[in-house]
């Protein structure tokens, strides 16, 4: 019996620019990814990681082929379908925290909840335990200015996890921290994702956290390849 597949890259396609500076990034881009699988990508810089991870999160469209989340084929829907699907579905963690600089740590996790319509009380008693979590409990109220790289690294995994998605993607979530404070935030988003039996793709430069995950694929000459 097969696992459920969470997401299935198909045949993925995806040129920036025209004519003569047009520059083809993905050219028949394949990946499954099945139910509590994480996924490491591990390639250099510039050979499509932050496309395919754009693509599999719904941020961008593809020009050809196409992005299955749960089953469901998502380069034809509509822009408000796919946001919907991706604020359900998929979390998404960047190399920058991109919080929200007026808010609280605990009210950057509560926005993306009060969005999909979850109630007050709900959404904080969420954020409060997703916080304490990822071990930054005491840092609720404090605005992302008066934290620490790691810290706002950690808030921005923690917030996307809030609406509880299957799928986790992270474009180089530790690639901005020192080599210490990054080992701890990936320890805490691995246990993050395996206790919540998420799905995972996580674009990273450190070998050693990606020998970690259940499977490593690279990105050559715009297509996916087992490690
Ligand atoms: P990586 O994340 O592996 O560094 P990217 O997916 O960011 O790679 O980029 C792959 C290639 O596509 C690079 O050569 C980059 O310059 C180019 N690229 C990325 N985004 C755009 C864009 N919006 N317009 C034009 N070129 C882009
Ligand atoms: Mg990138």
């Amino acid at each position: 019996m097969s696992r459920q597949t969470v997401l299935n890259i198909e045949n993925l396609e995806r040129t920036y620019g025209q004519g003569k500076h047009a520059l083809t990034v993905l050219k028949g881009a394949n990946l499954t990814i099945s139910a509590g699988e994480m996924v490491a990508l591990v390639a250099p810089s510039g050979t499509g990681k932050s496309t395919l991870l754009h693509s599999a999160g719904l941020l961008e469209r593809p020009d050809s082929g196409d992005v299955y989340i749960n089953g469901v084929a998502t380069r034809g829907l509509e822009d408000s379908r796919r946001t919907e699907m991706r604020r359900i579905k998929i979390g998404f963690v960047y190399q920058f925290h991109h919080l929200l600089p007026e808010f609280s740590a605990e009210e950057n996790l509560m926005i993306p909840q009060l969005v999909r319509g979850t109630d007050r009380d709900t959404a904080r008693s969420r954020a409060r335990e997703l916080l304490e979590y990822m071990k930054i409990g005491k840092r609720a109220t404090h605005r992302p200015s008066e934290l620490s790289g790691g810290e706002q690294q950690r808030v921005a995994i923690a917030r996307a996890v809030a609406n509880g998605p299957n799928l986790l993607l992270a474009d180089e979530p530790t690639g901005n921290l020192d080599p210490e404070t990054s080992d701890h935030v990936f320890h805490a988003l691995e246990s993050l994702v395996r206790t919540a039996g998420l799905s995972a793709l996580i674009a990273t430069h450190n070998h050693a956290l990606a020998e970690k995950m259940d499977r490593i694929v690279t990105l050559e000459g715009g297509q996916v390849r087992e490690l």
